[in-house]
């Protein structure tokens, strides 16, 4: 098993010392910081599991240190500190900070801490990855009901009563858009590969942007739908891509839907994506 990896932040070297020789006997791997700078710095470079934070440092505060910290970071904190007042206590509270011990340390309370600010750190761990499986089944879910409405038209009604059930988000759509894409002219995997990402990842540079895909014999089908109070500039973009695409030997096919104003119109938009690749890619006609 990997060790628990500790950052200790503390200009006092007769404490890091005893902290050091402590935590190096019940296992812990331990790197050591003079100063808040450095200790900044290890905690991205070192990525450790816990931090022991000492208040009074030679170049900054320790309560800055937790600051800056806390902008970019979740990793349980502990406060090590001579200083008593219950005022500095509730600021490094309330700057993010997990727990505080007053100095001197004692080893029963150092293990302590640290079996307590591990537990935290499991516990995050764990909840960012159930929230990321959680978000990776909902994203399968939707893409699996889009495919059965696609195939499916005459079920909408209960598709789509079932989708609103279980994602209220919905509900919210302001528009949805539909583009086809034929593998089958694309010349090579990488072209067909960069087309996808110019067409979901770039243009998805919008918050309110969500977009889903599904396979449909050699296309794929992507499906954009718009959450923000104006209208997305679907035409413009996929042009733009189109136009980038080009100048760099890459190429593609789409047929592309009008844009609908709600969600109950996702059958009309695939029909317009099909016929708009069928009878001569909508994209093309539309720019000669
Ligand atoms: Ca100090």
């Amino acid at each position: 098993m990997n060790k628990i990896k500790v950052l200790l932040i503390e200009d006092d070297r007769s404490i890091s010392n005893f902290i050091t020789a402590t935590m190096d006997r019940e296992g812990y791997k331990i790197m050591h910081a003079l100063n808040g700078r450095e200790g900044l710095s290890l905690s991205t470079s070192f990525c450790p599991n816990v931090i022991l934070l000492d208040l009074g440092l030679p170049d900054m505060d320790g309560l800055d240190v937790l600051q800056k910290l806390r902008s970019w970071s979740d990793v349980p904190v502990i406060i090590i500190s001579a200083r008593t007042k219950e005022q500095e206590k509730v600021s490094a509270l309330d700057l993010g900070a997990d727990d505080y011990i007053e100095k001197p340390v004692t080893v029963p309370k150092l293990k302590e801490v640290l079996k307590k600010a591990y537990g935290i750190y499991c516990y995050q761990k764990n909840y960012s990855e159930m929230t990321r499986n959680l978000e990776k089944a909902e994203r399968v879910y939707i893409e699996k009901f889009l495919r059965d409405l696609y195939e499916h038209p005459q079920d909408e009604a209960e598709l789509l009563r079932q989708i609103l059930e279980k994602n209220p988000k919905f509900q919210n759509v302001h528009s949805v858009c539909v583009t086809k894409i034929c593998e089958a002219q694309c010349r090579s995997v990488d072209d067909y590969r960069e087309i996808i990402q110019a067409l979901t990842f770039e243009m998805i540079g919008s918050t309110y942007l969500e977009v889903f895909s599904f396979y449909e014999k050699e296309n794929l089908m992507l499906v954009y739908f718009n959450f923000g109070e104006t209208e997305f500039p679907f035409y413009e973009k996929i042009k733009e891509t189109k136009r980038n695409l080009n100048s760099e030997n890459g190429n593609f096919f789409a047929g592309i839907s009008r844009i609908h104003k709600e969600i109950y119109a996702l059958n009309k938009a695939f029909e317009e994506a099909d016929s708009a690749l069928r009878y001569g890619q909508y994209l093309e006609m539309e720019d000669a």
